[in-house]
């Protein structure tokens, strides 16, 4: 299959390209397109051959479940059970923008966009070109991210390009991916709200809107045992070629930590990348050295995250050692991507 690239600007958009990957997935194939928090891969979310030919062509297991993306309030209702309050205050706060809801799905959504769930996860992207595309192509598109299943979300469209030209119908090049990192996941089908997947939106900015939110707890625990609730996260996610390990600890010992390590790795041959910050990278003695953003800007950070790890990838990188980024706020987000990315190698100084 040939896959069309389009550049699309986002402040001057050309609606006739639009119009054109809408009609795309109105006929039933694939169009990426970016969005505020990475590139998704979209099809028609209530018509389960695209929901198939979305797994087939990102290698993902059929039983993790796609996002729904909408563009209007009105598209909400027709997709779920019911709407509880609390869900009418959250999108009031937070969308469009990047939270996806989960609720309980009504008839319309088959279940191959769900996994073979009940439940159905709802997102609605500010992203200007997203909106439209939406808009154009039906008003429900289902869409993961980008990338190959397993492997760094993608922020760039040349990442985009790399996994899944020859796979998918169009490609929408469009920049304007401002926060790096996927949706939070909020689910919202039980006694109190809890948090799938964290992101952008914090517990503490959820709990301002309603009252008391709970954390699936497999998400910072690396010792927990059970299954996470969002079957997404149980896979290795996110993951660079070369073998990631965090270092974590006070500034000083973490560095001298990776300049350790990063000398035995050199002596066996390996090639080395380090993921430090802006206060940090001059301090480190390998010669791929990227700083993944300022810890004083930790927007900055989720924004270069999966960036570097691909940049590292294309650098042929064996090694990469991290700093870890726990005291942040959205440190919950970062360093629960960068510990799938690690296999949860961790090393505390
Ligand atoms: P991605 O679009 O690649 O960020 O992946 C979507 C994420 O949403 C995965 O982690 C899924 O497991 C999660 N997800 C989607 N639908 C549901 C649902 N109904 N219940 C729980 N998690 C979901
Ligand atoms: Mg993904």
């Amino acid at each position: 299959m040939e896959t069309k690239v389009i550049t699309i600007d986002h402040n001057a958009m050309d609606l006739e390209v639009l119009q054109e990957a809408g009609k795309i997935i109105q006929n039933g194939g694939l169009v990426a397109f970016p969005t505020e928090t990475v590139y998704g891969l979209g099809g028609d979310a209530l018509n389960q051959e695209s929901s198939k030919k979305i797994y087939a062509a990102k290698g993902r297991p059929s039983d993790n479940p796609l996002i729904v993306h909408i563009c209007k309030m009105e598209d909400l209702a027709p997709i779920v059970q019911e709407i509880p309050e609390a869900v009418f205050r959250l999108a009031e706060a937070f969308w469009p923008g990047p939270l996806t809801i989960i609720l309980k799905k009504s008839d319309m959504v088959p279940k191959e966009t769900t996994g073979g769930l009940d439940t159905v996860a709802v997102r609605m992207p500010s992203h200007p070109v997203a909106q439209k595309f939406i808009e154009y192509a039906g008003g429900y598109v289902a869409a993961p991210s980008a990338n190959v299943s397993g492997r760094p979300s993608p922020t760039k469209a040349k990442y985009v390009i790399e996994d899944m030209s020859g796979r998918i119908d169009m490609i929408l090049d469009g920049d304007g991916i401002d926060i790096g990192l996927e949706s939070t996941i909020v689910d919202m089908t039980g006694e109190t709200p809890m948090i799938l997947r964290p992101g952008y939106i914090t517990k503490d900015m959820l709990e301002k809107v309603l009252g008391e939110v709970s954390m699936d707890k497999t998400i910072l625990d690396i010792n927990c045992k059970e299954p996470p609730k969002a079957p997404g996260m149980r896979y290795r996610h996110y993951a660079p070629k070369g073998q990631l390990t965090i270092v974590e600890g006070e500034e000083k010992t973490t560095i001298e930590k990776i300049n350790e390590l990063t000398k035995e790795a050199k002596s066996r041959g390996e090639k080395v990348g380090i993921i430090a910050t802006e206060e940090t990278k001059d301090k480190y003695l390998g010669d791929l050295i990227k700083s993944v953003g300022k810890r004083s800007d930790e927007d900055s950070i989720a924004r270069t995250l999966y960036t570097i790890l691909r940049e590292f990838d294309d650098e042929e990188v064996s090694v990469i050692y991290s700093e870890s980024f726990t005291e942040c706020a959205m440190g919950q987000a970062i360093m629960n991507r960068l510990l799938k990315a690690a296999g949860h190698q961790i090393i505390y100084v």
